[in-house]
């Protein structure tokens, strides 16, 4: 089926529904260990979770359990960062390439400008976060939380474990920031600047609040259920090209190749792809693979998209 037909959502609940039965069995990775509070992840959480840019919601598994978005933050992030500065400004302090490295390199600058490769790796991420509008950390924070209540429609809390958790232990982080302030990319204070990065990676989802924020992006901006126009079409377009060249760190070219949809994961076990036009797709499962994806949620987007002949190209 190619892009140009929709999907009735009784074929959208079956295939999902066969896939979430399938994976479940899938017994492979273990949960994020780097970051001490996420290893005390439940290994058998599983949720998948779909919502169509009518709003319309499916949802299979541990739908009430929620997780730390960790790096899938990090579009809704950069699409903030565009809506607060504008292209030019962003991309006078990020890129827009690829690396082909893990998502927490230290080779995350670019040789000649010493900007990060791109804003969905951490570096890159870091250096958005210091574009946010507020004079206290507080207030960037809440203008972040804020984004992505207005781009889920809810409330969404911050895990104050977890943050603290990994405030205590992200030294690899801390020697990024140090490099990038001091080539001024990063012109804010690094402790202030990571405190913010380190709380919006902590806000809480569940599959189905991951799936909403998706569908927002599906939806050209607007939050299909609220009928808020939360980013600009052209806002939506940069973040999804981002996300399909860099959301899937070094494995971002075998996914597209593959799966064919801008897609991002987080360390918690969360990823979320978007169907322009269609849908957004999230999952949850804590027990990632050695490059931080969720093997069952990583194979069951995949297996949704061969099934269904997602990719944009189809
Ligand atoms: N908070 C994590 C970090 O900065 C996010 C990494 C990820 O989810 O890929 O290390």
């Amino acid at each position: 089926m190619g892009m140009g037909q929709s999907f009735s959502s009784t074929l959208l609940r079956q295939e999902l529904e066969k896939i979430f039965v399938s994976q479940q069995k899938n017994q492979q990775g273990h949960p994020a260990t780097y970051i001490p509070e996420l290893a005390k992840a439940n290994r058998d959480h599983f949720s998948l979770a779909l919502v169509t840019t009518q709003g319309e919601v499916l949802a299979f598994g541990d739908k009430e359990v929620r997780f730390t978005m960790q790096s899938t933050s990090k579009p809704f992030l950069y699409s903030l960062a565009l809506k607060t500065k504008g292209p030019e400004f962003v991309h006078s302090k990020v890129g827009v390439e690829p690396t082909g490295e893990a998502f927490n390199s230290i080779i995350e600058l670019e040789e000649k400008s010493h900007r990060p490769f791109n804003p969905m790796i951490n570096s890159g991420a870091i250096a958005t976060t210091s574009l946010i509008a507020g004079v206290t950390t507080d207030e960037k924070f809440l203008a972040i939380q804020k984004h992505f209540q207005e781009l889920a429609g809810k409330p969404l809390d911050l895990d104050e474990k977890v943050y603290l958790s990994e405030k205590a232990t992200a030294h690899r982080n801390r020697a990024i920031s140090y490099l990038m302030k001091y080539f001024n990319v990063l012109e804010e204070d690094i402790e202030e600047t990571l405190d913010v990065y380190f709380r919006q990676c902590s806000l809480l989802v569940t599959t189905v609040d991951l799936a909403m924020m998706a569908a927002t992006l599906a939806n050209k901006g607007r939050q299909p259920q609220a009928g808020k126009q939360v980013l600009s079409p052209e806002e939506v377009s940069r973040t999804l090209s981002l996300m399909f060249t860099c959301g899937m760190y070094d494995s971002a070219g075998e996914w597209a190749f593959n799966v064919g949809l801008p897609a991002k994961s987080g360390v918690s076990g969360a990823v979320f792809a978007v169907v322009p036009g269609k849908f957004g797709i999230a999952g949850f499962s804590p027990n990632i693979d050695e490059k931080g994806h969720s093997y069952r949620v990583s194979e069951a987007i995949k297996e949704f998209s061969k099934i269904l002949n997602l990719s944009i190209f189809s």
